[in-house]
């Protein structure tokens, strides 16, 4: 398969591939995502979506949150995690609010079968060109980790021109 006129691939789109399409499709960029499976695809997960992916969410379209998960039926408001141990003991991790004027509850759970189909149902076919059932096998070009990025903080910069080292846009270990 040739993909030579595109210049961003996204490998992948589960919610890191699958959102990374949503930006680029709000910054009006072209690009291709390739996935192996054919949506909808299920995954193992504990199908929690904490506090940090709202805001996320939010960025994108601050419509998603309603849409997507306080009026879906298959999405469960959750306030947090608990684990609990064999032996009885447990930890609860409260879900922080995003603000403090939320009017749903901070995180959700919704099986990754229904949110991860949800996010590529958004896909914008003007942007994006999604080839699903679509094996990589080989890559002809090996990425180097500093060459990567290299190439992304050039890419969010064209973009965002933002300082991104040091931005909350990368993780900070990047
Ligand atoms: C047991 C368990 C519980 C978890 N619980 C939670 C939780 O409660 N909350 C939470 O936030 N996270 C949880 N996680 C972590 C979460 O599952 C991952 O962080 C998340 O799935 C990563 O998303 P991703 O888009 O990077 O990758 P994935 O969701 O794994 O998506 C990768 C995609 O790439 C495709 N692909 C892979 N190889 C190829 C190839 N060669 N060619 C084409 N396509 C390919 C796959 O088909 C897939 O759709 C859990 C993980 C595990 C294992």
């Amino acid at each position: 398969m040739s993909l030579q006129s595109d210049k961003i691939i996204i490998l992948g789109a589960g919610p890191a591939g699958a959102t990374a399409s949503l930006f680029l499709s709000k910054a009006k960029i072209n690009h291709t995502v390739i996935d192996k499976a054919i949506f909808p695809r299920d995954k193992i997960c504990g199908d929690a979506l904490s506090g940090k992916v709202l805001p996320v969410l939010k960025k994108l379209n601050p419509d998603l949150i309603p849409q997507l998960l306080v009026h879906n039926n298959n999405c469960k408001p959750s306030n947090g995690i608990l684990f609990a141990a064999p032996n009885g003991k447990s930890l609860e991790v409260p879900f922080k609010p995003v603000t403090s004027t939320l009017t749903h509850s901070p995180g959700f759970v919704s099986k990754r079968i229904d949110f991860d189909k949800s996010l590529v149902d958004l896909f914008d076919s003007n942007y994006c060109n999604f080839k699903q059932g679509v094996e990589i096998k080989r890559l002809s070009a090996p990425i180097t980790k500093s060459g990567l990025k290299q190439r992304v903080v050039k890419f969010m910069k064209q973009i965002y021109s933002l300082p991104v080292m040091g931005h909350t846009a990368l993780p900070t270990n990047f």
